[in-house]
């Protein structure tokens, strides 16, 4: 009698058939090759794609990108989803509005006991203070002591800063070392600078401690050893910005620890990566 059975064999081997029909069809032949499958599943990029994107980044980080897309993406993905100020870029020739000043600054007098400071009346944006008390307790676990010597400043303090040191040492000398006001990473209220401000720094415990970990807290050294020409200033052992977890991990691991070149590779194709992503990510720049 006809069973269920047979039906479904029936059925089973017309599915196999077309299978096989699909398979060894005269389209075989001519068909282009597979279609670059994504990347990533959560972004719809090709290889191709990708390379385009990362084309504006220097060799090292291209082949590194190259060597593992899915871990780049899965990092851009997760700083993408994070506050766009912590990853937006300042610099020489990207200033910001003179109007702008974070809206959640906090005295850090709020923390006193959980991090050191220098001044009592400096603020930082809230956003960064759970992760730099967090770094402040890890480094006085190994006998480091964390002092915070200067955080937010204003653009208008900025501007008086950078008067007076042009004053004493002439703009150009003074631009070295001292930013315009609008381009100092400072009006962010993400930057700090521990003490003490010297070069010194970089062979002080405070400063080798931060060197080595700062990252694992989500902080970044912004302008680093040999780099002068890429990031316009002189190398700051003690000036370091939040930039969250996940973005100091992509720099780390992806842009040889160079701020300069992720902020400007997520500032060039931070607008593309987002469209690319196929659920709405982060808040947009
Ligand atoms: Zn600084």
């Amino acid at each position: 009698m006809t069973t269920v059975r047979s039906v479904l064999l029936a059925s089973a081997g017309v599915v196999l058939l077309a299978l096989l029909l699909a398979g060894c069809g005269p389209e075989r032949a001519t068909a282009t090759p597979a279609v670059d499958a994504s990347v990533h599943q959560e972004f719809s990029l090709t290889h191709d794609e990708l390379a385009d994107l990362v084309s504006v980044t220097p060799a090292p980080t291209r082949s590194r990108v190259a060597e593992d897309p899915g871990g780049f993406l899965s990092l851009v993905r997760d700083v993408l989803a994070a506050p766009a100020e912590l990853i937006v870029l300042v610099d020489k020739n990207n200033p910001l509005p003179a109007t702008y000043a974070p809206d959640d600054l906090v005295p850090l007098s709020e923390f006193a006991g959980r991090i050191g400071y220098a001044v009592g009346e400096r603020e930082i944006s809230r956003i960064i203070a759970a992760d730099l008390i967090d770094m402040a307790a890890a480094a006085r676990r190994e006998g480091v002591e964390l002092i915070v010597q200067s955080a937010y400043r204003s653009y208008e303090y900025q501007a008086q800063l950078f008067t007076a040191y042009a004053a004493r040492h002439g703009e150009v000398a003074a631009s070295m070392f001292s930013a315009r006001p609008g381009r100092s990473q400072h009006q962010l209220g993400t930057a700090v600078d521990f003490a003490p401000i010297a070069r010194e720094f970089a062979d002080m415990p405070a400063g080798r401690w931060l060197a080595e970990h700062a990252w694992r807290f989500g902080f970044s050294l912004s302008y680093p050893e040999g780099y002068e020409e890429v990031t316009g200033y002189i190398y700051e052992p003690w000036h370091f910005r939040y930039v969250g977890r996940a973005a100091a991990r992509l720099e780390r691991e992806f842009f040889a620890g160079v701020q300069q070149h992720m902020l400007e590779f997520l500032h060039a194709r931070g607008d593309l990566l987002r469209d690319a992503a196929t659920a709405r990510i982060g808040n947009g720049a």
